[in-house]
């Protein structure tokens, strides 16, 4: 199957054309021509399926039509950092067609965001800030035709659905409605029967994980895991490394004593402000950065191609999480590497996500570690292995001082 299916409007095409994909992807395929004929939709894909353009494009190819200078789409996310990334793939997609978009979230200054709202043809909205906006009549949403939740799972994982309810008491009802979501729980299937009219419903299967990754779990006591962390690191050559921990305060704590360490690394975690969670994030896309330490939620919907390691420092609570997590690796042809920190409690949870890998995921020792090391300070095996450590840290800050580019972004 390729674009020229749909018919888009030549706008649209020019907009395909600009953000240089040839043919749809498999979600694209399932969903647009439902979404073209106004149909209420439940797609079940994950991120990096191509589901943003699955939405964006049926919706330019509506406004590329009608009228303009009214809200008629409204996509709803449930992070600042997923809203930023729809609005950019609109503002790409949508510049031929000439559409206006603004996204909508916290944490910003709210004055700017009333300006913009009185011109935009798209809005890309966080819940809480959505709800300011409408409770303070700066938002006109009598011409919407077109509405998404997007990983509307996440959403309840986080809390967003009653703000969602409120949300839609505020919507006309004549209007298309989208949902998207990884996995289908009991609560969105609910919301799905209140606010959807006869929906199609289009899967995508679980996305399995890229050939190209390799997989390793490595067994260590939990307060071994940094030691462990600071001895990869420095023996391998890892480009880009994406670093999981479960909580945000471990997120934030393991970023600093990665700096401490010489690394050009940075934190992703909900504490920060916005400013600094798009610093972290534009500097480990860009290569400034060469290590991301994230929690899932901060880290959800990013999308960042040049991963070349994921370090999972605490294993995911689940399977899905697991293939989510490692999908940011061995993307696009290149390889990849997965490794998962396991202790003794997640016995269970190793052979969860083996079964769903499909295959026995091998189990590796670090010759060079002290496994038997009571502190980070004490976890080499010899006098000489510490020595060469402390070599290699002070090496890095010299060339972090060099090059200036650790900057406290934790
Ligand atoms: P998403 O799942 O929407 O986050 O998309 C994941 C990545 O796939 C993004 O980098 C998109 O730009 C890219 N993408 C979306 N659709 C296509 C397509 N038809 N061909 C190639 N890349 C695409």
């Amino acid at each position: 199957m390729n674009f020229k299916t749909f018919n888009f409007h030549p706008l649209v095409a020019a907009g395909i054309a600009a953000a240089g994909y040839e043919n749809p992807t498999p979600i694209q395929a399932g969903v647009i021509p439902h979404i073209m004929r106004g149909c209420d939709l439940m797609g079940l894909a994950q991120t990096g399926t191509g589901k943003t353009a699955a939405f964006v494009l049926p919706i330019l190819q509506r406004l590329a039509a009608g009228d303009r200078g009214s809200i008629r789409s409204l996509i709803i996310a449930p992070t600042r950092e997923l809203a930023e990334q729809i609005h950019q793939a609109i503002e790409i997609l949508g510049r031929p067609a000439g559409v206006r978009c603004v996204a909508i979230y916290g944490g910003v200054g709210i004055h700017p965001q009333i300006q913009k709202l009185k011109r935009a043809d798209i809005v890309v909205a966080c819940p809480g800030r959505l709800l300011d906006h409408i409770r303070r009549h700066s938002i006109e949403l009598t011409q919407l035709e077109t509405l998404v939740l997007d990983e509307a799972d996440h959403m309840l994982d986080m809390g967003f659905i009653p703000d969602v309810r409120q949300i839609f008491k505020h919507l006309p009802v004549n209007r298309q409605t989208l949902v998207f979501s990884a996995t289908m729980p009991h609560e969105i299937r609910q919301l799905a029967k209140t606010f959807l009219n006869d929906p199609v419903t289009i899967k995508i299967g679980v996305t399995s994980p890229a050939d190209t990754v390799s997989h390793a779990f490595y067994p260590v006591a939990h307060h071994l895991k940094t030691a462990l962390l600071l001895n990869l690191l420095e023996n391998s050559n890892a480009e880009s490394v994406l670093v999981f921990t479960r909580t945000k305060h471990r997120a934030k704590s393991l970023g600093k004593k990665l700096m401490t360490a010489g690394y050009q690394a940075a934190s992703l975690q909900g504490n920060l402000s916005q400013s600094r969670r798009q610093a972290s994030l534009d500097g480990f896309r860009d290569g400034k950065f060469k290590i991301l330490v994230a929690t899932d939620i901060a880290a959800r919907g990013i999308d960042v191609t040049r991963i070349s390691h994921v370090i999972n420092y605490d294993i995911p609570s689940t399977p899905d999480t697991y293939i989510h997590r490692i999908g940011r690796t061995g993307r696009a042809a290149r390889s990849g590497e997965a490794y998962t920190f396991i202790t003794g409690e997640d016995k269970k949870m190793v052979n969860a996500i083996s079964r769903a890998i499909g295959s026995n995921i091998e189990q590796r020792i670090l010759p060079t570690f002290n496994y038997g090391g009571t502190s980070h300070n004490v976890a080499y095996r010899s006098r000489q292995d510490k020595k060469l450590h402390q070599k290699k840290t002070e090496e890095r800050k010299r060339h972090n001082r060099r090059t200036s580019m650790t900057r406290s972004f934790v």
